[in-house]
């Protein structure tokens, strides 16, 4: 069977508001955009994988007990909304040496690759052509390290990392206003690089299957 390609989503000021290592439920704001781009990332047939740094765990904010009851609760908020999320992926750790940037010697936390590859092979996802979206220069810099066509979201710290970015000379590929531009942004490209022989299945409807 084809593999599938995946657009991997930061959380905190990506889908949800960053309000600073929330480490419980009723501390998550997902922003309201949040479902329909997702909807539409996996209805381009994409899985939408959450890839998130969670230091709050290693400087004792929080449990990972905690996280993972979040991304259940995350989940079923998606869930209801007839929506799905393929998977989460977190680094716990908090390496002292931690600069602001986020560079780090732990192998999973972004920029670092590792929590892609980790999802890659437990979901069994094709990383060519692969997206990623996030609000961070971590989160570019973790798209181009794990083989991503990495999208900047000016929401969270996105107009901060916009200008960390230009004085560094990354560049991401493409700075959307937030998720759901993002989204429209990556629907397009797809749809674009769709062979001509598949068009016919686009918009005929049929079996609403969840997306
Ligand atoms: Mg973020
Ligand atoms: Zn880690």
């Amino acid at each position: 069977m084809k593999k599938k390609r995946v657009v991997f989503l930061d959380r905190d000021g990506t889908l949800n508001r960053d309000v600073g290592y929330p480490g419980d439920w009723s501390q998550i704001h997902i922003y309201p955009f949040a479902f329909e781009a997702v909807r539409k990332i996996r209805k381009a047939g994409l899985a939408a994988v959450v890839i998130t740094n969670q230091s709050g765990i290693g400087r004792g904010f929080f449990s990972e007990e905690d996280l993972l009851r979040v991304h259940r609760e995350f989940g079923a908020a998606f869930a209801r909304r007839r929506v799905r999320l393929d998977g989460f992926f977190h680094c716990p750790h908090f390496s002292p040496g931690l600069s602001a940037a986020g560079e780090s010697d732990c192998p999973c936390r972004k920029p670092n690759p590792a929590l892609g590859l980790r999802a890659a092979a437990e979901l069994g996802l094709d990383l060519q052509g692969a997206y990623m979206v996030g609000d961070k220069a971590a989160d570019v810099l973790f798209g181009l390290n794990v083989g991503a066509l990495p999208i900047l979201v000016l929401t969270g710290y996105g107009r901060r990392s916009l200008r960390d970015l230009e004085t560094s000379g990354v560049r991401p590929a493409h700075v959307a206003q937030d998720l759901g531009a993002a989204a429209d942004w990556i629907a397009a490209r797809e749809r674009q690089a769709l062979p001509k022989a598949d068009h016919h299945s686009q918009g005929s409807g049929g079996g609403h299957a969840p997306v």
